[in-house]
């Protein structure tokens, strides 16, 4: 898709006067953006596996799976592919459009991926499209990913440059972005944002849809997440983000970035039913669907279709000519 926002660069000021609207004028704003670009009455829905959990050497703050948190919880090995393949079938005929496997990694070993390869491969020939997200890639493994026919690589940036070191130390923000660049020189689609609620200033949530929005070609996915307190994290006694600071930061994201999905994800289900609609409103369409998202509960699947038909909303369905690469040559980051 050509990307107008692509040659459009959003300082920190212009970023900020969106988030000092009034609320109505940006949701206003931010719908009219959406429906220049999207069916507003369609979101996409994706589904998360956990294909290995638990153990991660990493110390992100907000992350249960981290190995230094006492969490509670239960470290799995990774997947057999039969057994991702069952889960994905399952996805599929609850109306999951895009399978998305998760793994607690720094990042993938050589000895691994032999078996995320035949993972692609078997969720592919069931007519999904298949996202992971397995931590840092150096450049040859984005290339064998997306040459097995990985649709979608995910890999967040988090938060601000500013703030990032308050959150993790194990690896750089610029180890994200190398990440985020390899995966597009293969030719995969982008999925990549943050989480909102960690303690950080606006400033921060404003350097982050800076960073984001100001990328070569934005990600096409756009994860907006609030933070999931889990007891045992050093994130698990902040105070709530302010639901309406969580809606603005969806309908800024919406209007910097008018030609990605704005995925609703972490956090929704401690959200009510009138939140969730406000931020359909702002603009975002895409959610996780499903029982588990990685290893935090995640509404049931027929409560999220009481309220797709409680609001008029319909799956967005797979189109039936994907088009699932970019040409790499034709154009120039869990
Ligand atoms: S967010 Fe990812 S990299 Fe960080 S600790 Fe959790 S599983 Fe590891």
């Amino acid at each position: 898709m050509a990307t107008t926002q692509s040659t459009m660069r959003w300082t920190r000021d212009a970023i900020q006067a969106l988030f000092d609207l009034p609320f109505n004028d940006l949701l206003f704003r931010a719908q009219q953006v959406h429906r220049d670009h999207f069916n507003p009455n369609e979101v996409q829905v994706s589904t998360l596996l956990s294909i290995k959990t638990g153990a991660c050497p990493e110390d992100c703050k907000y992350c249960p799976q981290s190995a230094r948190y006492d969490t509670g919880l239960e470290k799995e090995q990774l997947m057999e592919v039969q057994k991702v393949l069952e889960q994905a079938g399952r996805a599929k005929q609850t109306g999951a459009t895009r399978f998305c496997m998760g793994a607690a990694w720094r990042n993938p070993k050589e000895r691994d991926m032999p078996k995320l390869l035949a993972m692609i491969q078997g969720v592919r020939d069931m007519g999904l499209e298949t996202c992971m997200t397995l931590g840092m890639l150096s450049e040859a493994q984005a290339q064998a990913l997306a040459e097995a026919g990985l649709d979608y690589y995910n890999h967040n940036l988090d938060t601000s440059p500013e703030f990032y070191g308050d959150i993790i130390t194990t690896r750089t923000y610029q180890d994200r972005l190398n990440t985020l660049s390899h995966v597009r020189t293969a030719g995969m689609k982008v999925c990549s944002g943050g989480i909102v609620g960690m303690g950080e200033d606006q400033k921060d949530r404003i350097g982050l849809l800076q960073q984001l929005a100001n990328m070569p070609v934005p990600p096409e996915s756009v994860p907006i997440n609030q933070l999931v307190k889990v007891s045992g994290t050093p994130l698990d006694h902040l105070d709530d983000l302010d639901p309406f600071e969580f809606v603005r930061c969806i309908a800024v994201a919406r209007i910097l970035m008018p030609e990605s999905h704005v995925r609703l994800s972490a956090g929704r289900e401690t959200m009510s039913d009138e939140l969730q609609a406000l931020c359909f409103l702002a603009g975002a369409n895409s959610i996780f669907y499903g029982e588990k998202l990685l290893t935090t509960a995640n509404p049931v699947a027929e409560a999220d279709m009481k309220l797709f038909a409680r609001l008029g909303i319909s799956p967005e369905q797979r189109k039936a000519k994907p088009d699932l690469f970019y040409d790499a040559t034709a154009r120039e980051a869990c």
